[in-house]
Order: structure tokens, then sequence, then C-alpha cells
């Protein structure tokens, strides 16, 4: 049977990787709407390609190229914040979130609140947005498919299991590029070296954030909301081969874990043709070629970011906006060479030591909070106080 899909973010890494599934088997999907944010001709040539009827730029700036690019098509074309979240409510089978940052909490949101299927990969809504969006989950009966890697391992083996009898969920870091690197070489790495991730192809932003291991301090907010056991049952583990991508361990001592190769295709497909099963083009896992797994505990000295996640999440309330928004500044300055690699993760801690809010109610409350969040993480920027 046909499904209908809209993949928002659909020219970045994650929009690929879910499009490369879908042109693999095009008589189960017809695409509804793809998104980006300004990549106007990338999105007119997929629209295209996959015969979407929308098309939908989140910067209005870009709205001229992408009717350019779309003349002679049947193809809608739209911009901006609400164009995005009008998107994100039209009525589909499956959304796949996959816009990066908190400009993705909207439309996640707005798919949500029609009950939709939600696929996702936008981890930063979920962190900004925590119980304000697991509650509207509830509420509207709309179900939330975990896509990231780990939380999708995590997923399936909770499947057919009961949250009550979970020990410990384990989350698996790969520790990044930078992993054993001395902290001089650390103040001194580029984001060339910071975004060349050993295991997976990712776009900028999470290839930073998986450097400093903020991507894993963001993955136990994520996993604390999408698996309520108890911030106690919740670690992490370096595990640089990336073959087990997360773990559960029960009550009896049983643990469960999912691996598979480093490969997006694999957690998206998952979330795709939940709750049955889909063919992907990898090659099977050889394990005997890996030949070793290993194992450590993350260095918190080196890599704060997990330490200063925990403690927002600890903290709740705005906290985990605040972080989240902060950390988003911080990535482009480094990203741009305003602000060194070890800056990333004390501008995040300074900007938590200096604003605080109330614990945000809403969606708009969230929005308010990453926008002031994000002012206060601008002024450190220019402070030569931090390293
Ligand atoms: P990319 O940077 O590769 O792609 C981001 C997408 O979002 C692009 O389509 C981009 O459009 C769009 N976008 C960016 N900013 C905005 C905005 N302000 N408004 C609307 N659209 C916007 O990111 P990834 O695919 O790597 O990651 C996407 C999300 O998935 C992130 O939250 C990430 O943490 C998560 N994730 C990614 C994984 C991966 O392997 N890549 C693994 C697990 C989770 P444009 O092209 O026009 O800029």
């Amino acid at each position: 049977m046909t499904r209908s899909i809209t993949i928002l973010g659909a020219t970045g890494s994650i929009g690929a990787s879910t499009l490369d599934l879908v042109r693999r088997n095009p008589d189960d999907w017809q695409v509804d709407t793809l998104t980006a944010n300004c990549s106007a001709h990338e999105l007119a040539k997929l629209a295209r390609e996959f015969g979407a009827k929308h098309a939908v730029v989140g910067d209005e700036a870009c709205l001229d190229d992408l009717r350019d690019a779309l003349s002679g098509s049947d193809v809608q074309a739209s911009a901006g914040v609400q164009a995005l979240c009008d998107a994100a409510s039209r009525p589909v089978d499956m959304t796949v979130a996959a816009i990066v940052g908190c400009a993705g909490l909207g439309p996640v949101m707005a798919a949500v609140e029609r009950g939709g299927t939600i696929a996702l990969a936008n981890k930063e809504a979920l962190v900004s947005a925590g119980e304000v969006l697991t509650a509207a989950v509830a509420r509207h009966g709309a179900t939330l498919l975990p896509t990231d890697s780990e939380h999708n391992a995590i997923f399936q083996c909770l499947s057919g299991n009961n949250l009550d009898d979970v020990a410990r969920i384990t989350l698996t870091a790969s520790g990044g590029p930078l992993r054993t690197w001395s902290d001089e070489q650390l103040h001194a790495a580029t984001p060339t070296q910071a975004v060349a991730h050993p295991n997976w192809s990712m776009g900028a932003k999470i290839s930073v954030d998986s450097a400093t291991m903020m991507n894993k301090g963001l993955e136990f907010i994520e996993a604390h909301h999408l698996f309520p056991v108890g911030l106690d049952k919740l670690r992490i583990v370096v595990h640089p081969q990336s073959v087990i991508h997360s773990m559960v361990e029960y009550r009896d001592r049983s643990t469960l874990a999912q691996l598979g190769p480093s490969d997006m295709r694999v957690p998206i497909a998952s979330c795709l043709a939940w709750p049955k099963r889909m063919k992907t083009p990898l090659e099977p896992l050889d394990l005997a070629g890996i030949g070793e797994l290993s194992f450590f505990a993350p260095d918190e000295a080196r890599f704060p970011a997990t330490r200063i996640a925990r403690e927002a999440i600890e903290a709740g309330g705005a906290a985990p906006a605040i972080l989240n928004a902060a950390n988003e500044i911080a990535v482009a300055a480094f990203l741009d060479s305003q602000i060194g690699f070890m800056r990333i993760t004390a501008m995040v801690e300074d900007t938590l030591g200096r604003y605080s809010a109330p614990a945000p109610g809403s969606l708009e409350d969230v929005l308010g909070i990453d926008a002031e969040a994000r002012a206060f993480a601008r002024q450190s920027l220019e402070s030569t106080a931090l390293v």
C-alpha cells in the first residue's frame, strides 16, 4: 500500500538518507512535502524527482529562487516559518523531522498537534521542549518514532518489554574524531578536523556536537524524555567502533543490544517500516572483520559536555532549552572560526550560569527562552573571559 510522506529538512544528511530509501521503494511512498532552509535548487530538484506536491523553504528570501527552480512544474512553492508549520500540519502517513536545531521545533509541534506519526531525528526539538513536547504527543495521540541511532536501538531493545523491568539504559558514544587528542591539540582543533567523524557521515552541526560530546549530552536528555525510566538509570559508555548503537539492561541482568552498520539508513528504515521491517542496501555486519568491540567510561575532564547536559536535565525547567540554544550559537561560531573548539562547552556552561528562566509551559515559552538564551550566548562571544 502506498503511504504519504513529508520530509522536513529534505536537503540535509538525514533527508538524503531517507530519500535514498524512498527512491529504492517508489511504489511504497507518495511524497507530499519536502522542505529546506535555503537550498532552493537542491530542493526543487528533489521535489521534481519525487513528484512532491509542495516544496517549502524556511528562509523567505529564498522563495524567488525556489519558484524559478520549480517553474513549469506542478509543485507548490512556499516560504517562511509558518509555511513550514503549515506543511507539517498537512495529513500524511509519515513525517520525517530532520531540520537541524531548535528551528525544527515549531514544525515538529505542528505534526504532533495533528496526531501524526513522526520519525524524529531533530533531537534539539525534544531537548528544548522536553515535557511540553511529550505532553503534546500524549494529548494529541501522536506517535514519535526515535530516529537517532541510539534511541532507535533502545526503542528496538525495549520492544515487547516493560519499562518497569528496565535496570539501566546505556547510550553508546563513538567519542568522535578528537577522542584521543591531548588538551593542547583540542584547543587548536579546527572545524575541518572536528567534522571529520571516523564512523558516521552527518551534517556539520551534529558532527561538531559529536566531537565535543555534546551530541551525547543532548541524547542523554532526549533519552530521558523518550524512555522515562529515571535519570539514575541512564548512562553513557564510549564505544569507538559504533557497532553497538545502545543497550537496555533488565532487572534479571539480561542486556539487549542493537548492532548494525554505522549508516543512518538502518534506523531510518526501522522507522519507515515500523512496526514491520524493510530491506536496506547495506552489507551484512561482518563481526569477524570488525574483530574487536571496546568500551570506555567518558572522560568528562576533557569533554565536559555530558556533565553539563546531565546537570541541565537534573536542574530541569528551562535549563535544557538554554543549554541547547547556547550550544547552537557556540557551534555556529566555531564553524565560522570565531571561537576555538574548547570554548564551545565553556560558552554553554557560562550561558547556563548567567541566564535562567521559569520552566516553560508552552511552545511559545520554549521559543522565548531559546531566543533569550541565544542573546546571552552571543554576548559571551564578545567577551574574552572564556578560553
Ligand atoms: P544537515 O545540516 O545535513 O541538514 C539540515 C536540514 O535542515 C537541511 O535540509 C537544511 O536546509 C534544514 N534547515 C537548516 N536550518 C533550517 C531552518 N532554520 N529552517 C528550516 N530548515 C532548516 O543536518 P543533519 O541531516 O545532519 O541533521 C538533521 C537533524 O537530525 C539534526 O537535529 C541532527 O542532530 C539529527 N541527527 C542527524 C544524524 C545524522 O547522521 N546526520 C544522526 C542522528 C540525528 P538547507 O539545506 O537549506 O540548509
